[in-house]
């Protein structure tokens, strides 16, 4: 945290712009905990920025009064490690859909989960591509009717929790936007977690993906992670993200890794006295 940003005096991390997500649209609810949850940890609002890709969700850093950018279609990930890598200090939260997250911006996930940057990255999935009118996603299940599967989708769709497990994710949870206070509690522990940070939030698309509906149907399937579950166990937790008769709500797993912040620290305290090599030294010497 710089002098100059602890002086500028921390309101409020929403700002007066006025969402244009249709009535009912669960990413209502994950604007609003994410703001509760930036405001509960009284940081500043010049230390913390929202980054997102393109899509519906990804209009959630304009209402947001924090830096923030809405950026390029699935190019979350890199925007938000370059600026963690530039400015450390700053608190960078990721916020985007399925569609951006896990198909044009798939490749970047697992880049930055090895990786282990500091970024807390929450994924608004309601499996269908809404800013395009309702386009199958990767999320979209087997059978759903979509713009472009008037028979129903046929690919299997991708599991966003096996998916990050399987990449080595130091922090996996899910929550569904309706259940506010939880995934409130969940983007707090995963900002405040070292390392990368994925919370899949299911945030429905009552437009496109079931109409008001949708509530009804999925809060059956809610099932809260219990306190027996022991989250450092990674094969526990790859049980639970394979469990498709239920959609669990909870931190699945959590592991302490060093973060790539560390790694980088580590070498400066290692090669102390090496002779720096810039990017534009390696640029001159092979062009
Ligand atoms: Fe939300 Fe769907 Fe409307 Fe987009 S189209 S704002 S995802 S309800």
């Amino acid at each position: 945290m710089t002098e100059a940003t602890t002086q500028v005096e921390r309101k409020t991390f929403r700002n007066h712009v006025k969402p244009i997500w249709c009535p009912g649209c669960g990413d209502h609810s994950v604007l609003a905990c994410l703001v509760k949850a930036l405001d509960s940890l009284e940081l500043n609002t010049t230390d913390t920025a929202v980054i997102s890709g393109i899509g519906c969700s990804s209009r959630l850093p304009g209402y947001m009064s924090c830096y923030g950018m809405n950026s390029i279609h699935g190019r979350a990930i890199p925007i938000a490690t370059g600026l963690k890598m530039g400015r450390p200090e700053m608190t960078v939260v990721i916020t985007g859909g399925d569609g951006d997250g896990f198909a044009i911006g798939g490749n970047h996930v697992m880049h930055a989960v090895r990786r282990n940057i500091d970024l807390t990255y929450i994924m608004m999935d309601n499996g269908i591509y809404g800013l395009t009118k309702g386009q199958v996603s990767p999320t979209t299940p087997i059978g759903y009717k979509t713009k472009t599967t008037a028979y129903g989708a046929y690919e299997k769709p991708i599991a966003p929790l096996e998916v990050v497990l399987a990449y080595g994710c130091t922090y996996v949870a899910q929550a569904f936007s309706a259940d506010m206070k939880r995934l409130q509690e969940l983007i707090v522990e995963a900002i405040k977690y070292p390392g990368f940070s994925f919370i899949n939030v299911i945030s429905p698309c009552i437009t496109y993906r079931g109409g008001s509906q949708i509530y009804k149907d999925l809060k059956p399937l809610l099932k809260p992670i219990g306190e027996e579950h022991d989250v450092h166990d990674w094969d526990a937790a790859h049980k639970i993200a394979r469990d498709k008769t239920h959609l669990h709500v909870g931190v699945l797993y959590q592991e302490r890794r060093e973060t790539y912040q560390e790694t980088q620290d580590d070498l400066k305290h290692r090669a102390p006295h090496a002779e720096a090599i810039s990017v534009v030294d390696i640029a001159m010497k092979y062009r």
